[in-house]
């Protein structure tokens, strides 16, 4: 059985994580949170992790007082969760922090040589051209946790000699607006956002699946994860969540990977690839489905999808830019400040204003985080 990391353990992912590997008795090395020591707590009396990071300091020192009774080492900030990330003798590094606060422990990984089961899409939106090539350098698998990606890497396996694939087909539960008018968005509030039809997620994932930025930073993601264009990815919305997505071969053959909508079986695929075991997830029956239903995404009213289609094709800064400011509007939006269409305006306008120069190091992608962020809060 693998050790594991675990990185953003007291999430909704993370906690799904320790679902699985408790039912599978993997060993944890590594836990971390950012604040919630109330759970972090409990994680580390249970699964007895040699490294504890928390991020935020105060949060550290308390978690440190109360848990004086055990042997642990206790890091803190990013440095912290690089140390985690780059742990010795772990097998996997499964990353679900959110944010692309998560990019530096993604990298810290790989460079140790561990291979990284990402959740955390941001790494992979900001800085793909980086993460991908010192993956390949270091010979680190990248093994997917989204399910959309998960179902994809699923169905590449169908043609594990010659690739041939003409096309990736991208499913979309469409999120709780669809169907919706612009003008029927205006006045959504924040407990209608964070009302999803068919997963339970954090707040960050969930807005941005009502606004389909979540769809919109899938792209991305595949586009780094499978070395495709742009142009070769169809976003499909299909509200059931049942057929998590889908791979055209060049023989016109399709292969999909279906499932009910239960995190627990693409995490718990990550951690055990290329093997699978049994597991306690929910099964489908599709008879229960009964019918599933495929439309074209709008892409007008849900401006945030194009806008990350636009800026992959333009490469360079421009994705980091909008996932920048994404995370400074959503967090806004989350706070009462801006309006729900307000988040697509600002993404739109932060991305348009970052050139799309090409990544040369970290700092390039960080700096356009920043700018992208800062872009945001002078606009509002
Ligand atoms: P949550 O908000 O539930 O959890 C986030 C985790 O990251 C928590 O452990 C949190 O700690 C930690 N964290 C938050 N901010 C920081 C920070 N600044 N520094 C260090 N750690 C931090 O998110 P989810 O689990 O929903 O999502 C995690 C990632 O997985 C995201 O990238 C998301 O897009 C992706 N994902 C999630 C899915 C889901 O079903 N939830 C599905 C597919 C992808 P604390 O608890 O202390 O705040
Ligand atoms: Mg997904």
């Amino acid at each position: 059985m693998k050790n594991i990391v675990l990185l953003g353990s007291t999430g909704s992912i993370g906690r799904q994580t320790l679902s699985v590997v408790r039912k599978c008795g993997m060993k944890v090395l590594a836990l971390s949170a950012n604040s919630n020591i109330d759970l972090l707590e409990q994680q580390l009396r249970e699964f007895k992790p040699r490294l504890v990071a928390v991020m935020q300091p105060d949060a550290a020192k308390e978690l440190r007082e109360r848990t004086r009774d055990i042997e642990y080492q206790l890091v803190t900030g990013i440095d912290g969760l690089c140390e985690a990330a780059a742990l010795e003798g772990a097998d996997v590094v499964l990353n679900s922090v959110v944010g692309m606060i998560g990019l530096r422990p993604t990298l810290a990984a790989i460079a140790a040589g561990n291979d990284v089961a990402l959740a955390n899409k941001e790494t992979l939106v900001a800085g793909g051209d980086l993460v991908m090539a010192a993956a390949k350098k270091a010979g680190v698998q990248i093994l997917p946790v989204d399910s959309e990606h998960s179902a994809i890497f699923q169905s590449l396996l169908a043609a594990p000699r010659n690739r041939a694939l003409n096309k990736i087909i991208l499913t979309a539960s469409g999120g709780p607006f669809f169907g919706r008018s612009r003008a029927e968005l205006r006045d959504v509030t924040v407990a209608q956002a964070l009302k999803h039809p068919n997963w339970s997620m954090g707040a960050k994932i969930t807005i941005d699946s009502a606004t389909l930025m979540n769809k919109g930073l899938e792209v991305i993601e595949a586009v780094h994860l499978f070395g495709v264009s742009p142009d070769s990815i169809e976003v499909v919305v299909h509200r059931e969540s049942i057929l998590h997505s889908a791979v055209e071969f060049d023989d016109g053959a399709v292969i999909g990977q279906l499932g009910a909508p239960d995190m627990s079986i693409p995490i718990q695929f990550a951690l055990t690839y290329p093997d699978r075991f049994d597991s306690p997830s929910k099964r489908l029956s599709l008879t229960d489905v009964g019918q599933m239903t495929f439309y074209k995404p709008d892409m007008e009213t849900f401006r945030c999808l194009r806008v990350c289609i636009d800026a992959i094709k333009a490469g360079g800064l421009r994705p980091a830019a909008a996932n920048g400011a994404n995370e400074q509007a959503v967090a806004l939006f989350l706070s009462g400040k801006i309006k729900f269409l307000q988040i697509a305006e600002l993404v739109e306008a932060a991305a348009e204003s970052q050139p799309a120069a090409e990544v040369k190091c970290i700092d390039d992608v960080l700096n356009a985080d920043a700018a992208a962020r800062q872009f945001v809060l002078d606009s509002i």
